[in-house]
């Protein structure tokens, strides 16, 4: 690094990494600017705002030429050198401009406000009333064994040094060290950082943490936030008034002076990993962040992934096991039921009759039943049978999906919705059928052969509206429901204390995908939905978690029966390390969109052709399309890089992307490329 010249800063602006502009721009800046200090200045015509750098080894355009900052927002204290760190960090492994990423972590209010604007915003929240005197917070549970141990690990120095990861079942009282290991963060004057996948499950988690910490500054910051209040909650973490930091994925970059504590609850879920723009891992991102801050991050999990349970196994994480429930209820019996068994002609019912007798007997002795099937609609396609007419999406390359209640055809990946149509929209055949069943469906069979139940469904669908999901839980909490249907949503966190039988309709979607993440998604979502049932340890031993399969010999649900994730982590960790797949290789992925699958697929075979694969040590596959190849007229292709090192295939990204945008003037109909590092599903 040289020493600044009196008079020059240097600005990360947003401009992605790839385009002509990249790195940092130098300005001329009358009164010096910390690193850090958020600024607007000019980029060509235009007013852009940009963040203030630490200045690297690059030449220096002479201080008579450099443009002058436009603004300097001082008013707000300057983001810290460990945030600067971080994104850093993720700009350089994403492959995305400093800048770009930079601002788009950042609350997008702020970038509308003027100094004196923020001056006055943070004098109010300076301003604010001191929160009123703390009520008693509830007595602490008495710790069970295993908490006990697992947070007798964590009070020690050593115990901390590595990510731990907090193996513990479903009711086995995670959360309660959560709290412990928070509280023992804000004891020391620091600050923690919750992440939870789903903002559904905020608020209960918010409800948990506000009660134990009465009197302490607990904020949430997710997606669903009004701008405004994203901006004062983002405010308080900036500026260390608030002690806890509730959120999901984009919280991962809160601004946290005195980070003391990061926690990552369910680390295995997807929803960790962004799907666009710079598609960055919030759970990876969270163990480099801790690990840089030097503070301990805390990784739980009933069904750890794959990639942090290899860690475990080379030393590299600490495994807490907490393998028995609160109050020693026992895991829900697994019964599989045999669909090859059923007599002919009733295979194609929703249930076998032994499911739906077990339902029956739940809703006599009062208790609940949850039903999952992923698949929301009435049914995923429209068939005509005289001429074999299908209700495809004419914008993308899947079928629109029947809606009953609102009589609509839609395509769950563009949106494109239309009426039903009274007939065969070819052939004029007015006797066109379904094929299939979607939760819709399931809920009116259900409906039907259990006349005297009270059949609900939560899905998507019926969650749309604002608060339509705590409404729905409410009453599923208040036992007004004796069977619920619905997506994988109904799988998540949820704590249902009248739940006596989960049942997965249709399970064998995730055994056979060409996806290798499929198995380990699929058991992680079965062992999930598992540990809905019974939570009450009374209710335990009678809980059962029941698999329609026609495969019941699969390995996979040899292991669910015996909940045993370990034997089934084993087993497909030997399969990927068979296969040169994650986490025994490291993957990216090349996506490119374009009018047509030609131009797509041309530009991939040109950048393929840029790779030295045998000196880069890097094997590029060749281009496929993606499980849903056109999307709303775009046609898309992705291309598979792989290396078993880290470096190597971080290198050869470095070197090759920056020439990839010379490649686009000989693809005409190219509309965009990207890369996704270490993608999740390919
Ligand atoms: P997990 O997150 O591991 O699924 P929770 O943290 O939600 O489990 O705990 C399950 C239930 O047990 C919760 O209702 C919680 O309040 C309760 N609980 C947790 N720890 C204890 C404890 N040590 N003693 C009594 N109850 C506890
Ligand atoms: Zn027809
Ligand atoms: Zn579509």
């Amino acid at each position: 690094m040289t020493a600044p010249l009196p008079g020059r800063v240097a600005v990360a602006v947003e401009t992605p990494r790839h385009t002509s502009v990249s790195g940092l721009l130098d300005y001329a800046s009358e009164q010096p600017l910390a690193p850090g200090t958020l600024v607007r200045v000019p980029l060509g015509k235009r007013d852009v705002p940009g963040l203030v750098w630490e200045r690297g080894a690059e030449t220096e355009a002479p201080p008579e030429v450099l443009r002058p900052v436009t603004v300097a927002l001082t008013a707000l204290p300057p983001l810290g050198p460990d945030w600067r760190a971080l994104v850093a960090f993720a700009a350089a492994y994403y492959q995305r401009g400093l800048g770009e990423l930079a601002l788009a972590v950042l609350p997008p209010e702020l970038r509308k406000l003027d100094d004196t604007q923020l001056a006055r915003r943070l004098k109010k929240l300076a301003a604010a009333p001191p929160s009123p005197a703390a009520p008693q917070p509830p007595a602490r549970p008495e710790l069970s064994e295993e908490q006990a141990a697992a947070l007798a690990v964590l009070a020690t120095p050593e115990g901390r040094a590595k990510p731990v990861l907090l193996h513990g079942v479903t009711g086995s009282g995670k959360t309660e060290v959560y709290l412990r290991a928070a509280a023992d963060a804000l004891a020391r004057g620091q600050q923690a950082l919750v992440l939870v996948p789903e903002i559904n499950l905020t608020p209960q988690l918010e409800a948990r943490f506000a009660e134990r910490f009465p009197g302490r500054v607990l904020v949430s910051l997710h997606s669903a936030l009004t701008p405004a209040q994203r901006l004062r909650h983002w405010l308080q973490a900036h500026l260390g008034q608030a002690d806890l930091v509730l959120g999901t994925r984009l919280a991962v970059f809160a601004s946290m002076p005195r980070l003391g504590l990061i926690v990552v609850d369910e680390e295995h879920d997807p929803s960790f990993k962004q799907q666009e723009g710079a598609r960055y891992s919030a759970r990876d991102l969270a163990v480099w962040r801790a690990h840089h801050a030097g503070v301990p991050v805390l990784l739980g999990s009933a069904t750890p992934s794959l990639e942090s349970w290899q860690r475990v196994q080379e030393g590299r994480y600490r495994r807490l096991p907490m393998l028995q429930r609160i109050g020693g209820g026992a895991m829900p019996r697994v019964r599989l039921v045999d669909m090859n068994l059923l007599p002919r002609g009733t295979q194609e019912r929703v249930l076998a009759p032994q499911l739906l007798e077990a339902i029956e007997k739940r809703i006599a002795a009062g208790e609940q039943s949850l039903l999952l099937l992923n698949r929301r609609g009435y049914a995923p396609v429209l068939h005509c049978g005289a001429c074999a007419w299908k209700s495809g999406c004419p914008h993308c390359s899947a079928w629109r999906v029947f809606h009953k209640l609102d009589r609509t055809l839609k395509c769950h990946h563009c949106g494109y919705s239309e009426r039903v149509p009274r007939a065969c929209p070819e052939c004029g055949n007015l006797d066109i059928a379904p094929i299939g069943r979607g939760t819709e469906k399931l809920q009116e069979q259900l409906a039907a052969l259990l006349p005297q139940a009270r059949v609900a469904r939560l899905d998507a669908d019926t969650t749309r509206a604002a608060g339509s999901l705590q409404q729905q839980l409410a009453e599923v909490h208040a036992g007004e429901v004796d069977v619920l249907v619905g997506t994988q949503m109904l799988a998540k966190g949820h704590d249902f204390r009248r739940v006596t039988l989960v049942a997965a309709i249709n399970a064998d979607g995730g055994l056979f995908s060409s996806d290798f993440r499929a198995p380990e998604r699929l058991f992680a979502l079965l062992m999930q939905a598992a540990g809905r049932a019974g939570r009450d340890a009374e209710q335990a031993a009678r809980s059962e978690m029941w698999v329609q399969t026609w495969s019941p010999t699969h390995p996979l649900f040899t292991a669910l029966r015996k909940h045993d994730y370990d034997s089934f982590a084993a087993a497909q960790l030997e399969e990927r390390q068979a296969a040169g797949l994650p986490p025994f290789a490291h993957l990216a992925l090349l996506r490119a969109e374009a009018r047509t699958a030609e131009a797509a697929t041309g530009f991939l075979h040109d950048a393929a052709a840029l790779i030295d694969s045998a000196a880069a040590g890097v094997t590029v596959y060749p281009p496929v399309p993606p499980f849903v190849a056109k999307l709303a007229d775009v046609e898309r292709m992705q291309m598979l890089l792989e290396s078993p090192s880290r470096a190597a295939l971080q290198r050869t990204l470095a070197a090759w992307l920056p020439q990839l945008n010379g490649l686009r003037g000989a693809h005409k109909g190219l509309l965009r490329w990207a890369v996704d590092i270490d993608p999740l599903a390919i």
